[in-house]
């Protein structure tokens, strides 16, 4: 098996900052990676890639994310990733935490306009509750696995989840940041038991849809 940190095993060819991106016999770090790719497709690389946002949450707390750019040329993802620090007791629970994602084509939209709409999208994002939690009380059995600390986890009526893969090709559906396996992920829809359930799968960089 793979060590946590094997995605940083290789170092950017250029400034010898962990490698994200590797071409061929070459490793890059993003930042180097995408003033490359900036200069090939002539578009002007934005003055400075390192930004966060805060978002509230649907009870009001905020949520740090940092910015990520992934250029493609023209066009560019641009990813707010929350950060969760590796000592954070919500990690227990599976908590990897919430990322959200827009492209943008450099030659209709300024570095300004597309930190805009990701900060928009980030918040409209981060406080719609797709789940809620349902206190334990002492003494009190749950048999679903679908629970963080001292509460069992059950889906809202609408919601959104993020499609995962973990390097050993294990799936996971992460939702409200809180990573699920499929199992638990239907014990958290079991409160709708004899319900139809209607989905929309849609790439990570769209808009969200009207009900968000
Ligand atoms: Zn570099």
């Amino acid at each position: 098996m793979k060590s946590p940190g094997s995605r940083y095993a290789s170092r950017c060819t250029i400034c010898g900052k962990p490698a994200r991106v590797n071409m061929g016999s070459s490793s890059y770090c993003l930042s180097c990676y995408n003033h490359i790719a900036d200069y090939l497709a002539e578009v002007e690389t934005p003055t400075n890639d390192d930004y966060s946002i805060l978002a509230l949450d649907s009870e009001g707390r905020t949520v740090e994310f940092a910015v990520e750019r992934f250029s493609f040329g023209s066009s560019s993802t641009w990813t707010a990733v929350e950060q969760v620090p590796d000592d954070d007791p919500r990690r227990k629970w599976g908590y990897v935490g919430r990322s959200v994602s827009i492209v943008a084509d450099a030659r209709l939209m300024s570095q300004e306009e597309a930190l805009d709409a990701l900060m928009v999208k980030t918040q409209r994002v981060t406080e719609h509750a797709s789940m809620r939690g349902t206190r334990i009380e002492a003494g009190q059995i749950w048999s679903t696995t679908a629970r963080r600390e001292g509460e069992v986890l059950y889906a809202n009526e609408t919601g959104v989840a993020r499609i995962d893969c973990s390097e050993e090709g294990e799936s996971s559906i992460v939702v409200d940041g809180q990573s699920f396996t499929p199992a638990q992920f239907a014990e958290l829809l079991s409160c709708f038991e004899g319900f139809d359930l209607y989905w929309q799968v849609r790439d990570a960089t769209d808009e969200p849809p009207g009900w968000l």
